[in-house]
């Protein structure tokens, strides 16, 4: 464990200005149970820390502060610059903060550190972004609308929803964080976050950030806990307008069924299995590249991992013995070692359910190309071989399942209109890719893609300014740019009747 993350959870710890405790109306509180989850250190299987597992009765008080503060007019009330203002002090204390908060998620996630960086940039970058975004709101907020009939004026208007929801995974903690708290708040909504109960501890840090940067108390609530508690707990509230939701299909689809009950207004951001198409004319070392990009980045943890490539006949062969020579050459550790491109998952749980998945590949047809296993050279830590799937029918359980690992399944296809027929037989829709020196051809694709993203020539490269979304049964809604905003808005008509005589509907 190195110095800064060693630094932080002595803080957690010992009471430092960071505390194991929910973070509630802009105090640290002690939770209402005596009931606490552990989080571990995936590189060394260590406990790292307690945390207090949230019930019913934390939601009801973090809700209730959040709905204080929206009701109370400390948050919606201000410009849309004053927002802006929060979330730019906000951004400023995390790039402060780089170093330290990039470690601190290699602690908790795994992560290498260069990416674990990318990710606070990012968020910083996020909290930025919808600053932007909530200081044009005060001018944007209002439209004219053009009626047929005379007589009547007509106006609308954006409102921030009230109070927000939002429950986020482990796969990319502080950022998917960001996603949801940054356009909340711009928008003028309060919320309560409920962190992923495997890697909490940058929602915790978030928590401080906000406390120093001043954010008024209740802006912004944060519980942690596990799923079947504080969770459900949040998603069934009835004084949550709104619940931001990010992970997996079958969660995303109980919280859609709980949400029915009172008609939550509910976003949907879930997993995938996602295609990544490269046709004949690509340069190999480009496409063996982007391949090892789009599934062996984060782990191969990442919702919109390409795991389902295709690969035009011509170039199979050559491209599969390429990327096997690539993939067998990363550097695996811990993700604080300089030069490690693949730390170990995120958890006991992740790394069996991975493992399983593999031999029910291998047990239904597939061939191991490489990769499969722990590499021998660590005892503890949830180490896994970049991993290459080939020869699976194509309506099998690995290819057609997200797995959520460094496990990339590979076919070749012989014409355009069978690649784009295999990438489209899947019951997801978040993202895809295609590869091709004829642009054309990768925009006919590209449009034949059923997937709220898609990449050209690449693979993952996300950015805050472009929506962000599943088609099927990947989700419901898009977060980011204007888009992400508007999660947060409801819109509402002010229409004004202009004359000073009755009407004469029934005065005539
Ligand atoms: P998960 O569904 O197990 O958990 C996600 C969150 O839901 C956690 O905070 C968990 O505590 C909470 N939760 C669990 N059960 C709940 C319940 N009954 N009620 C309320 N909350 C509950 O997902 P995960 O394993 O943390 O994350 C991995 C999944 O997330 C993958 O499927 C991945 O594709 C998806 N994901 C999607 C995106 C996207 O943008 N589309 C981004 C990241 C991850």
């Amino acid at each position: 464990m190195n110095t800064k993350s060693i630094k932080i959870i002595a803080q957690l710890s010992e009471g430092g200005s960071m505390r194991a405790k929910h973070f509630i109306n802009g105090q640290w509180l002690d939770a209402e149970s005596s009931k606490t989850f552990t989080v571990t250190n995936p590189a060394t299987e260590e406990v790292i820390e307690h945390l207090p597992a949230g019930n019913k009765l934390d939601i009801d008080n973090a809700v209730s502060a959040a709905k204080t503060a929206f009701e109370q007019g400390v948050w919606p009330t201000l410009t849309g610059k004053e927002r802006g203002q929060y979330l730019r002090k906000i951004a400023e204390i995390i790039t402060r903060r780089l170093d330290e908060l990039s470690a601190l998620e290699v602690l908790d996630n795994g992560k290498p550190y260069p990416e674990a960086l990318w990710d606070i940039e990012d968020t910083a970058g996020t909290f930025e972004f919808y600053a932007n975004l909530a200081e044009e709101l005060d001018e944007k907020s209002e439209v004219g609308i053009t009626l047929a009939e005379e007589g009547f004026s007509s106006k609308a208007i954006k409102e921030p929803i009230g109070v927000a929801g939002a429950i986020i995974p482990w796969n990319f903690p502080m950022l998917m964080a960001a996603w949801k708290v940054a356009p909340a708040l711009a928008a003028g909504c309060t919320m309560v976050l409920k962190p992923s109960e495997v890697t909490p501890l940058t929602a915790l840090a978030l928590a401080e950030i906000c406390q120093e940067a001043e954010l008024p108390a209740g802006v912004l609530n944060i519980v942690t806990g596990l799923g079947a508690d504080a969770g459900q707990a949040l998603v069934e509230h009835p004084d949550v307008d709104k619940l931001a939701f990010t992970g997996s299909v079958p969660t995303g689809s109980k919280i859609m069924a709980m949400a029915a009950n009172n008609i939550k207004n509910v976003s949907l951001e879930l997993g995938g299995k996602s295609p990544l198409v490269v046709f004949e004319d690509t340069d190999i070392e480009k496409a063996v590249e982007w391949i090892m990009f789009g599934i062996f980045w984060n782990q191969g943890q990442v919702c919109s991992a390409t795991s389902r490539v295709l690969v035009a006949q011509e170039i199979y062969p050559q491209l599969l013995k390429r990327l096997t020579e690539e993939a067998n050459k990363i550097i695996i550790g811990s993700g604080d070692t300089h030069g490690v491109l693949l730390g170990p998952l995120v958890n006991a749980a992740q790394y069996d359910k991975v493992l399983s998945a593999i031999t029910r590949g291998v047990d239904e047809g597939a061939t191991l190309v490489c990769g499969g296993e722990r590499p021998s050279t660590f005892e503890s830590g949830y180490y896994l071989k970049p991993t290459i799937l080939t020869d699976m029918a194509e309506n099998s359980w690995i290819w057609q399942e997200e797995i959520f690992g460094p496990v990339v399944c590979i076919k070749p296809f012989e014409s355009e209109e069978q690649a784009i027929k295999m990438a489209n037989n899947s019951r997801f829709g978040l993202a895809a890719a295609v590869m091709s020196k004829d642009l054309k051809r990768c925009d006919r694709v590209a449009k034949a893609f059923r997937a709220g993203i898609v990449w050209v020539n690449c693979s993952q490269p996300t950015f805050v300014e472009a929506p962000w979304g599943g088609y099927k049964q990947s989700g419901i809604g898009r977060e980011l740019g204007e888009w992400g905003l508007n999660n947060y808005l409801e819109t509402k008509q002010i229409t004004r009747y202009e004359s000073d005589e009755p009407w004469g509907w029934y005065l005539k």
